[in-house]
């Protein structure tokens, strides 16, 4: 049996006029803030991606998805995960479980979190079981903690299915 295990990390500005949206779901900040970026700046399925391509050492989203590339724009960041889990089933791999983390000051993710877990695991292909995410404030230290943004940190691990 062989398993490969990935990290990934992501953080994205919070600023007025965009949508928030954390593991595909749309939520809304007291201050009417969302997180910037090229596509629709989702961190949690970004840090997942990133730590199903670390596991394989296939690089990071940056490589798949280029920012600088238009065809991302706006991209619904639960279709881009359906692609780099194409890449890792393709390899023959099959993900065991993900175990995942938002840090965000605002607004209260606790009740949004089975939702998460159910889009994130509907778009993986895999058990809901397989898939954790909690939420932690930054206790108002740092960038999370001053609302500058917004991180993310998720482990996956994952055992070779075939050759
Ligand atoms: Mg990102």
């Amino acid at each position: 049996m062989q398993f490969r295990i990935g990290n990934g990390y992501d953080i994205h500005r919070l600023v007025p006029g965009r949508a928030l949206v954390l593991g595909g779901v749309r939520l809304s900040h007291p201050d009417d803030l969302g997180l910037d970026g090229h596509s629709d700046a989702d961190v949690l399925a970004h840090a997942i991606m990133d730590a199903l391509l670390g596991a394989l050492s296939l690089g990071d989203i940056g490589k798949y998805f280029p920012p600088e590339d238009p065809q991302w724009k706006g991209s619904d960041s639960l279709k881009l995960l359906e692609n780099v889990v194409a890449l890792v089933v393709e390899r023959g791999w099959r993900i065991v479980n993900i175990d995942s983390v938002v840090v965000a000051e605002r607004p209260k993710l606790k009740p949004h979190i089975d939702q998460m877990r159910n889009n994130l695991s509907e778009h993986m292909g895999v058990s809901v079981d397989l898939v954790g995410v909690k939420a932690t404030t930054n206790e108002a230290l740092g960038p999370e903690g001053r609302e500058e943004g917004i991180s993310s940190h998720a482990v996956v691990l994952l055992e070779r299915e075939r050759i």
